[in-house]
């Protein structure tokens, strides 16, 4: 009898440690649905990977099921509205990949205002040789940083920042307890005040758009904004616009509105820096996720209380 479902595509450390687990393994919640009957009946638990909707008329197709274990932190794929009152337990991966995601925001700036790749390339073309010293690019230590949403993640990249004897300045619903960064209430009152934006918010519904065109042109034509949280958090065709009319001055991204086929007008532009959605890519942080997945997992099939639950 098949109690768990691993549904999505897992990557290369879960796909080894779920290898001697024996669960059922679905590549989308459509192949799913389409297990014999029998077999969904005895679902109690998904562990899902991705970011494909995960919606009620989904979770219905499996009338015993009690937790989706979601694989991230981020969890606005799976319609927790819809859970809660078909008694749906969920269940995300908070914490254990917080120092990737803001390592990768940081990367990103610094990749940006240093232009790393365009001067490695210096190097290996022989330009260097032949050329001559690679232009000035931009200073990264001792500016002025927004944080959008101090949550885990944000709260982890102002801590980096800081380091960088940067100015911090952040944005959330409410103030939070800080060595002195300064609160702004209203984002595009932060957006005109720093020379970083870095968006750390939640996805999903209510967060969609926060970062509005009059956010993105308060940023200006210096400004540089790094979104590490979802596409859709940001105002996607508003940031094409301002970024091919130089209007802001660039930006560092590693979500986007439908991925992995974003919008083709990414790929020509010569002011951003674009990552695969890759911000807690790393082998040990991708295991600690996966065993928080599989721990509350054991927890709910054992009937102990959930880890990290969401609802
Ligand atoms: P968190 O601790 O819950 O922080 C979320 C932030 O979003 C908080 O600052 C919170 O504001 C804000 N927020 C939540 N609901 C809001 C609303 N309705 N309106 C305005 N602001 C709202 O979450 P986290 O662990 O830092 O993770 C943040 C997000 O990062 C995840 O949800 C995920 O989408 C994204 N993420 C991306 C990657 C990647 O690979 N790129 C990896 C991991 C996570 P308050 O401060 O006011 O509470």
């Amino acid at each position: 009898m098949t109690e768990v479902l691993a549904v999505g595509k897992p990557d290369q450390m879960s796909r080894e440690a779920l290898a001697g687990l024996g669960w059922t393994a679905c590549a989308t919640l459509d192949e799913a649905r389409a297990l014999p009957e029998d077999t969904r009946k005895g679902v109690k638990a998904i562990a899902f990977f991705g970011h494909s909707p995960f919606g009620g008329e989904a979770m219905d197709a499996f009338p015993a099921l009690g937790l989706i274990a979601n694989f991230g932190v981020g969890y606005d794929a799976i319609d927790v509205g819809a859970a809660s009152p078909r008694n749906i337990k969920v269940t995300n991966t908070p914490d254990v990949l917080n120092d990737d995601v803001a390592d990768l925001a940081v990367a990103m700036l610094l990749d940006f205002c240093r232009d790393t790749r365009g001067a490695e390339a210096h190097v290996r073309s022989g330009a260097w040789g032949e050329q001559g010293a690679y232009p000035l690019q931009r200073k990264v230590s001792g500016a002025k940083t927004g944080i959008l949403g101090l949550g885990r993640i944000g709260r982890e990249i102002a801590d980096r920042l800081a380091a960088f004897k940067m100015e911090m300045h952040y944005h959330s619903r409410s103030e939070k307890e800080t060595p002195g960064w300064t609160y702004h209430a209203d984002p595009v009152a932060l957006a005109r005040e720093v020379d970083f934006l870095i968006v750390a918010l939640v996805g999903g519904p209510e967060t969609a758009g926060y970062v509005t065109r009059e956010v993105l042109e308060a940023l200006g034509p210096d400004g540089i904004l790094i979104n590490i949280s979802r596409g859709t958090t940001v105002d996607e065709a508003a940031l094409l616009d301002l970024l091919e009319q130089k209007k802001i001055g660039g930006a560092g991204l590693d979500v986007f509105l439908n991925e992995p086929k974003i919008d083709p007008r990414f790929r020509t532009l010569d002011n951003a820096v674009l990552q695969p959605h890759q911000a807690s890519a790393t082998r040990e942080t991708r295991t600690a996720m996966g065993q928080l997945q599989r721990d509350n997992i054991a927890a709910f099939l054992k009937g102990e209380a959930l880890l990290t639950p969401v609802n």
